[in-house]
């Protein structure tokens, strides 16, 4: 079958492989039909975290079912599915909490699990033709419709940036009314932000550089705030000082409430530094310090940037082991509750597919580029250098490839 291998830093080719076999009688094999390309690839892409040569990779994948184990008995042949990027076992003291982010049982290495990625195991990736599902009664959200139609791409979100905007946003604890700023304007960002535009948010600020993102992020009903324009931070004080509305409701003391109840960090440690025009300078403090600034006190930080030790990438011994000096005591002091970490997909992924089905929700807005598995070693070009556009790519197999 054709797969994208992991070839080195910066070269990602597309390469005959074996295709899976069923190695338990509770597998399942997928034909993928869709497969996206994450942010989260593009640390490995940058040699960021070792990953070995060879390797297949691709975590946002959904298809049909090929073939199933002898005990798989919720999901068959012919079924259309979305996987969590999370590999989950579903029995273990984490799993049985929902916290299928932290599996305890499927990575002998650590506490999580996913499909082609460095450090979570010893699965292959679905930017390939075929996949294999452990668990597959677990591992796989049954979807209707057929392949190739209006909700495809609505579907492969499902399968991480989706679900992953949403965890920010829960994280940083987004209800009807409240005001939030969002760091980063790529796929999670935006997500993020639409996240919060569907559970009630009163006013979504995104903060990004590429003014195609932030296009983008205005046409999903948030706030575009450029970060080479100035200190963001300023600049939405900025904007919540000018707003009327805001002012006009203020009680004695509530001037002090200058930023937002809630903070999103969707960029993590490859940050740029704020006003920096050169797109590889890299600050990976800046995230937190902005939100540490921009969230009002007793507000909510969500974050999922990733952060990652061991770092060869990193500029100092500390930056290496994923140790960064950022501002604890105001944090304290404003008595901010934080969440870290990745997203158990699995939590949010089903409602928000019938979000989708209900016609309440089209994340899929986001998608810029649908290609062919022969275009993806320059779509990760581009795509990590942000440019033309590049916001979401998807890699089509089989028919949809047509
Ligand atoms: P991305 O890397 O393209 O998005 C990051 C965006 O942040 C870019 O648009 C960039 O211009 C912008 N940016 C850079 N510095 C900034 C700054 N100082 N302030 C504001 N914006 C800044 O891709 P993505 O897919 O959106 O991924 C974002 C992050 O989320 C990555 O770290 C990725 O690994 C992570 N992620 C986490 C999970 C999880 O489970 N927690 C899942 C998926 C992705
Ligand atoms: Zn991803």
């Amino acid at each position: 079958m054709k797969a994208i291998r992991y070839e080195g830093a910066g070269k990602m080719a597309v390469a005959e492989s074996d295709k899976p076999k069923l190695s338990s009688s509770t597998d399942a094999i997928l034909r993928v039909t869709t497969s996206g390309i994450c942010g989260s690839d593009l640390h490995m892409y940058d040699g960021r975290t070792p990953l070995k040569k060879g390797t297949v990779v691709g975590h946002e994948i959904m298809g049909v079912i090929e073939e199933v184990g002898e005990a798989v008995r919720s999901i068959k042949e012919g079924d259309r599915v979305v996987l969590p990027f999370n590999i989950a076992c579903g029995y273990c003291y984490n799993c049985i909490r929902g916290f299928t982010n932290s599996c305890l049982t499927m990575n002998p290495e650590k506490a999580h699990a996913a499909y082609g990625y460095a450090g979570m195991g010893p699965f292959g990736g679905g930017q390939a033709e075929f996949v294999l599902v452990p668990y597959a009664d677990f591992n796989c959200l049954k979807l209707p419709g057929t392949p190739g139609d209006q909700w495809e791409d609505d579907f492969l979100l499902l399968s991480d940036v989706f679900p992953t905007g949403y965890h920010g946003a829960e994280m940083a604890a987004v209800t009807p009314g409240k005001s939030v700023a969002v760091l980063g304007g790529g796929p999670v960002g935006l997500l993020a932000a639409y996240s919060s535009v569907l559970k009630g948010a009163a006013e979504v600020y995104v903060i990004d550089r590429v003014p195609e993102r932030l296009d983008k992020a205005k046409e999903l009903g948030a706030i575009p705030v450029d970060f080479l324009k100035g200190d963001p931070v300023e600049q939405i004080f900025e904007l919540r000082k000018k707003n009327k509305g805001i002012q006009g409701s203020l009680r004695p003391g509530e001037e002090k409430l200058k930023g937002v109840d809630c903070v999103v960090d969707a960029v993590g440690y490859q940050a740029q530094p704020d006003k920096e025009r050169v797109p590889s300078a890299e600050k990976p403090t800046q995230p937190l310090e902005n939100a540490a600034r921009l969230v009002n006190p007793a507000g909510g930080i969500g974050v999922v940037g990733v952060y990652i030790a061991p770092d060869p990438g990193g500029r100092t011994e500390q930056e290496k082991q994923g140790i960064y000096p950022i501002p604890v005591a105001e944090l304290f002091d404003k008595s901010v509750t934080i969440g870290f970490g990745q997203t158990p997909v699995k939590r949010y992924n089903e409602y928000l597919r019938d979000m989708i089905v209900a016609g309440r929700a089209k994340p899929s807005k986001i998608v810029s580029h649908r290609i062919h598995i022969e275009e993806a070693p320059d779509a990760y070009d581009k795509f990590r250098q942000r440019t033309q556009g590049y916001t979401k790519v998807l890699i089509k197999f089989g028919k949809l490839a047509a």
